[in-house]
C-alpha cells in the first residue's frame, strides 16, 4: 500500500497531515492543533469540499475548537478533526475507510477519531477494522454508538441555562425555537424541546428529513431557506455547518439567544462584537457541544461511570453561567473569555 504524504507544520497546529491514495480515492487531511492536554479526539467530517484549499480551512478551524472544547468541558484530551474530500453519498467505500484506519494507526494515538457529519458509526466500524484509534463504533459491536443524542442533551441544558440568565424565565414552555439543520443532533434537540412544549420552528437542506420530522412531532413548524434567519424567535439554534452566522445573517437575525449544536457557527470572531451590540446572546460552541465529546471519551477509560458521563454533561450549565455571570457584570466579550480561558488551560497544561 503506498500512501503519498505530505506534512505540514502549520503556526497554529501541532501536525497537518494530508494523505492521498488514489486506489481507493481517499483524499484526507487530519489536523492536530493540540496533545498539551492529552490525545487529540475529534471527529472525521465527508464532505464533497469545492476546493481543497476550503477542506484545510475547515479541519484547520475544527481541530482548534476541539482543544477549546475538551479545556472547557474539563477533559484530559487535545483537540484534532480530520475531513476527507468527497460526497458520502456517492464516494464513500469500505476500501476507502480502511484505508483511513491504516493511515491513523501511523500517528499512534496522537489522534483518535470518531463520528462527525457525512460518517456513520457502521463507518466507523470499517475504520475500526483497521485501528484501535476510533471511538463511536456500534455499541452491538462493543462501540460507544452515536453521541449525538448526548450533543443535543447538552445544548438543551445549555438553551436552559441562556434562557433563565437572559430572559429570566425557568421555564422554556411556549418560547420558539429554530433548529438549523435536523441531522443527528438537531434531531434529538427538537425531541428534548418538544417535551418541553416549545414552539419548535425547523429547516434543513433536506427536505425529507423535515417531512419526516413533521410526521413524527406534528406541531414543528417547517420553514423555507428564505425564512430561516428572517424569522422571529427566541433562540436560534445551528446544528448544521459551520459559519452560519456570518456578516449576511447577523443582519436579519431576530433572537435573543444563539444556542445549538453546530461547530464553528460563527463565520469569524467579530460576529460575536455584532451580536453583542444587537443585544444577542451567543453561547460559544465549543462550550455548549461538548456532551457528545464528553461521552466518547468516557469509552478511553473503564473508571468513568455513566454518573460521571451525566454529571459533565449538567456542568455545561454551570460553565455556561460562570462565564454569563462575568460576561454580564464586565461588560466583556463571552466568546473572547472563553477562548482566553481555554487557551490558558492548554497552556498550563492543566484542565
Ligand atoms: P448530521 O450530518 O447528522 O446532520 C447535519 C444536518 O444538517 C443534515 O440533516 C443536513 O442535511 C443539514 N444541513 C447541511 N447543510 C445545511 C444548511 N446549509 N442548512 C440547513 N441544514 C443543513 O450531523 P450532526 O452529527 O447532527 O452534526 C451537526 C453539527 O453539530 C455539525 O456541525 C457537527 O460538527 C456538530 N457536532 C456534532 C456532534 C455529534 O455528536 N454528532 C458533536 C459536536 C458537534
Amino acid at each position: 500500500m503506498v500512501f503519498k504524504y505530505l506534512e505540514k507544520k502549520n503556526k497554529s497546529h501541532e501536525k497537518v497531515i494530508f494523505c492521498f491514495h488514489p486506489e481507493t480515492k481517499l483524499k484526507a487531511i487530519v489536523a492536530i492543533h493540540s496533545t498539551t492536554l492529552g490525545p487529540a479526539l475529534g471527529g472525521c467530517r465527508m464532505l464533497p469540499y469545492e476546493t481543497e484549499e476550503k477542506a484545510l480551512e475547515d479541519v484547520l478551524n475544527l481541530s482548534e475548537a476541539m482543544s477549546y472544547k475538551a479545556a472547557m468541558a474539563g477533559l484530559q484530551l487535545g483537540g484534532g478533526k480530520s475531513i476527507i474530500i468527497g460526497d458520502p453519498n456517492v464516494d464513500k467505500t469500505p476500501e476507502m475507510l480502511w484505508t483511513f484506519g491504516i493511515y491513523l494507526n501511523s500517528l499512534s494515538g496522537q489522534y483518535i477519531t470518531a463520528k462527525d457529519m457525512g460518517i456513520t458509526i457502521e463507518d466507523l466500524q470499517y475504520i475500526g477494522d483497521q485501528t484501535s484509534y476510533v471511538v463511536g463504533r456500534p455499541i452491538d459491536r462493543g462501540g460507544a454508538g452515536d453521541p449525538s443524542q448526548f450533543t443535543a442533551t447538552g445544548v438543551y441544558y445549555g438553551i436552559k441555562k441562556a434562557v433563565q440568565l437572559k430572559l429570566k424565565r425557568n421555564s422554556l414552555k411556549d418560547l420558539k425555537v429554530i433548529v438549523q439543520g435536523i441531522g443527528a443532533v438537531g434531531s434529538f434537540l427538537v425531541k428534548l424541546l418538544y417535551q418541553d412544549d416549545v414552539e419548535v420552528l425547523v429547516y434543513d437542506i433536506n427536505e425529507s428529513a423535515m417531512i419526516a420530522m413533521k410526521e413524527k412531532f406534528p406541531k414543528v413548524k417547517i420553514l423555507s431557506r428564505e425564512e430561516v434567519f428572517k424569522r422571529d424567535c427566541d433562540i436560534f439554534a445551528p446544528c448544521s455547518i459551520g459559519a452560519i452566522v456570518n456578516d449576511k445573517t447577523v443582519e436579519t437575525l431576530k433572537c435573543s439567544i444563539i444556542a445549538g449544536g453546530a461547530n464553528n457557527q460563527l463565520s469569524d470572531l467579530s460576529i460575536a462584537e455584532k451580536l453583542q451590540s444587537k443585544n444577542i446572546l451567543y453561547i460559544p460552541d465549543f462550550v455548549i457541544n461538548s456532551g457528545g465529546l464528553i461521552y466518547v471519551s468516557s469509552y478511553l477509560d473503564p473508571k468513568k461511570s455513566e454518573e460521571w458521563i451525566r454529571s459533565k454533561i449538567k456542568a455545561v450549565s454551570s460553565t455556561i453561567e460562570e462565564l454569563c455571570k462575568i460576561s454580564f457584570e464586565d461588560n466583556v466579550s463571552l466568546v473572547q473569555m472563553a477562548f482566553d480561558l481555554a487557551q490558558k488551560k492548554i497552556k498550563r497544561g492543566k484542565i
